[in-house]
């Protein structure tokens, strides 16, 4: 088997830094995040592949926060489309986890199936490789197991699997992978490593028959309690690796401009509020269920599994406690005849 040894780590990140961007996790101010391995601070920054997740997921390699479209040139009552930014430079996501490659599988099914192909996401998605961290030793707010990831064979091209001292079990997975590893086989060894065993979750999780339970729970009462601490500050869709709702803008000056998209939360009252001033979601509760009927109900009725990846990323940055795994056991247990 390849094996590519700690000490051969940062040579393997810098050469695959030459023919792409690659995005590692790293400690960057009082945060942590995916950022690009070429263009870290090395005297402030630090690798964090033995993290289980950093604070911020990559959603922001395939799906920036800021994304400029399309420029445009107004004449009259016409506008042309003078340039379309989409991007296809090659990238790398280096050491993400189970959790966060399901979210993108969800992105994928999202942004490129059921007849519509978001070109600007195909562009990076297509020249994207990802090669996964297995997690053996899942963290207090983990919980990726319930919601159906295996936490050791992430959905990636490339899986390592960390052994301690004795380096990472490295295993192509797919053509994209086993071209990848093809330009660095000379950093990688062939030797025989055992990988580790996965622990128990402290987090445990049933999610069987909550979609389906779900779908009579519209007018439930439950609702008023679960949201009544939310304060629709809409850090948890920000942090969530799987929330994918976005707007659409435009600049002008003069007769120039561009079109742009940006991250949205369904957690703001704008974000429905429509041009005459109506809102079919005006109340916290409304914007609340809405979250997490799109999480648990909505989007396993379309494609199949949840848009909840275990990852406990909100439970940690809610400011007011709100915690997923508590919302899906009171629906476990809700009374439906109310
Ligand atoms: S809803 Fe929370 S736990 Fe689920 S994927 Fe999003 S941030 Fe992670
Ligand atoms: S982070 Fe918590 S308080 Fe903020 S919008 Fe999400 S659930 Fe509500």
């Amino acid at each position: 088997m390849k094996i590519l040894s700690k000490d051969k780590l940062e040579s393997v990140l810098d050469k695959l830094s030459e023919s792409a961007e690659v995005f590692v996790p790293l400690s960057r101010a009082n945060s942590s995040g995916f950022y690009s391995w070429k263009n870290r601070n090395p005297e402030k920054e630090r690798l964090m592949l033995d993290a289980l997740n950093v604070y911020l997921s990559p959603k922001n390699v395939g799906f920036p926060q800021n994304e400029k479209m399309y420029s445009i040139i107004q004449s009259g009552p016409n506008a042309e489309i003078k340039e379309t930014f989409e991007d296809s430079s090659p990238r790398i996501i280096f050491g993400l986890r189970a959790c966060d490659a399901r979210a993108i599988r969800c992105m994928d099914d999202v942004f490129l199936t059921r007849g519509y192909e978001d070109s600007f996401y195909k562009a990076r998605r297509d020249n994207t490789v990802l090669i996964g961290n297995a997690c053996y030793e899942p963290g207090p707010n983990c919980f990726c197991q319930g919601m159906g990831v295996d936490p050791v064979e992430p959905e990636v091209d490339i899986i390592i699997r960390d052994t301690g001292a004795q380096g990472y079990i490295w295993e192509a997975k797919t053509p994209k992978g086993e071209e990848l590893t093809e330009g660095i086989s000379s950093l990688l060894q062939e030797k025989e490593l055992k990988a580790p065993e996965l622990k128990a979750f402290p987090t445990q999780v049933d999610y069987s028959g909550v979609a389906e339970k779900l779908k009579g729970m519209f007018e439930h009462p439950i609702w008023e309690g679960l949201s009544s601490a939310c304060q629709n500050c809409g850090i948890c869709t920000y942090v969530c690796p799987s929330c994918h709702c976005f707007d659409i803008q435009v600049k002008t000056w003069g007769e120039e401009g561009y079109r742009f998209r940006c991250w949205d939360s369904c957690m703001y009252t704008e974000y429905t509020t429509e041009a005459g001033g109506g809102n079919p979601r005006s109340t916290t509760k409304e914007r609340f269920r809405n979250r997490f009927l799109h999480k648990l109900e909505f989007f396993t009725e379309r494609y199949g599994y949840p848009l909840c990846t275990g990852c406990g990323r909100c439970i940690v940055a809610c400011p007011t406690g709100i915690n997923i795994v508590n919302i899906i056991n009171e629906v476990k247990e809700a009374s439906v005849d109310v």
